[in-house]
């Protein structure tokens, strides 16, 4: 049900009023940095966007965790009814960076954009959830359904802790909007993103000399080396599958021949069924050369989303919304995975992609572009209205 067009410049104009004000919040955000691994830091983080929060007026719950930061689950339009519905968004509130990076790229603001370590990725979706709720109330345009906003800890490390917890709302939610950064420079949706797993072939071979004994010896790195040919040959591009070797590790030292040997394998694929193919694949990978063990260990997998009918009905919503204010907007395929692909996995409509317009994401150069922040705050506030 889309909302009108006068509704939509009305809620643009209210996120204008606050641009400086989200890039003042933004570099609070930034500022207190939260690595995946630092659980007091992630902590100290969540209490900052907690305590936005509950300035809203929201019910905020703390799930604590013992390893990983603590989670926060936000709730909002509580006074909506279950068969009124639920709309799930979802953010992280961790980074990739180690801490102290803000010593070394600090928060500023230059040539239009704000400069540091999770602005893009994605302190920047944060701060633009703030805003859209901002608008909503200010306009008092309000939303019919429930909305939960989960902030988790441990994103960028794998969702081990919060997995559970995201798809169990997923399922009673009728959308899942995700606030990761956007793609490209003109802000497109991601509407399609790869599953992603990873591996791990261990090779056990018999050390000797290699001048004095060589045939003594199994060398683990020529069986890897071997067994990293069959990888290669499992890649098919055209079908959206990628199998690289990335971390590869043999040997103790040059006149010897290597006992051991192993690599770390990303596996990525476009289609969620490819995931079961590719984890058979791996599992024939039997020994080549005499006398050799070959372990192998799958790690996490995570399916892929793909464009199905309910993401792409999403993604019309949110065009038109944006067509409302006079801006085109695009989508996009990516590599990378995120928790909607959780999500979207369920089943559940899930759009992705709907953070901050910028780049540079886990690099020295992550930035955001400020003069998008209000008609992104304004998108996300339009969408919350009329799902
Ligand atoms: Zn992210």
């Amino acid at each position: 049900m889309a909302i009108k067009r006068n509704i939509m410049l009305t809620l643009l104009r209210e996120a204008q009023r606050r641009q400086s004000a989200m890039v003042k919040l933004l570099g609070e955000f930034v500022r207190c940095e939260s690595p995946s691994h630092e659980k007091r830091a992630v902590d100290r983080f969540g209490r900052i966007v907690a305590t936005q929060w509950k300035r809203r007026c929201t019910q905020v719950d703390v799930i604590a965790q013992r390893t990983h930061g603590n989670h926060l689950r936000v709730e909002w339009n509580t006074e909506a009814s279950k068969k009124d519905g639920q709309i799930l968004v979802l953010g992280h509130l961790d980074t990739v960076y180690p801490m102290g990076t803000i010593a070394k790229m600090p928060y500023r603001i230059a040539n239009g954009r704000a400069w540091g370590p999770g602005t893009f990725d994605m302190k920047g979706g944060l701060v633009l959830a703030l805003a859209a709720v901002d608008v909503l109330q200010a306009t008092q345009a309000g939303t019919r359904k429930r909305v939960i906003f989960l902030w988790t800890s441990d994103e960028e490390i794998g969702s081990e802790s919060s997995r559970r917890m995201i798809e169990s709302e997923a399922r009673k939610s009728d959308a899942v909007l995700v606030l990761e950064p956007s793609f490209g420079t003109d802000g497109r949706l991601k509407t399609q993103r790869k599953g992603v797993g990873d591996a791990e072939i261990i090779v056990t071979g018999k050390s000797a000399h290699a001048g004095i004994e060589p045939e003594k010896g199994v060398n683990a790195v020529h069986e890897l080396a071997l067994q990293i040919e069959r990888l290669i040959k499992m890649n098919d591009l055209k079908r959206g599958i990628t199998v690289q070797a990335t971390v590869v590790r043999g040997g103790t030292t040059t006149n010897v021949v290597p006992d051991e040997a192993r690599a770390f394998v990303d596996l990525r694929f476009s289609k969620s069924e490819d995931s079961a193919r590719i984890q058979r694949k791996l599992r024939n990978l039997h020994p080549i050369l005499k006398g050799v063990r070959v372990k192998l260990r799958i790690g996490s997998m995570q399916p892929s989303l793909e464009r199905s009918a309910g993401v792409r009905g999403l993604f019309q919503v949110a065009q038109s919304l944006m067509r409302d204010m006079g801006y085109p907007l695009g989508e996009a395929a990516t590599g990378g995975g995120s928790d909607g692909n959780f999500t979207a996995a369920l089943g559940v409509p899930t759009l992705d992609g709907l953070g901050t317009v910028g780049g540079g994401a886990h690099s020295p150069e992550e930035h955001i572009v400020i003069q998008k922040l209000p008609v992104r705050a304004a998108l996300i506030a339009g969408l919350l209205a009329s799902l």
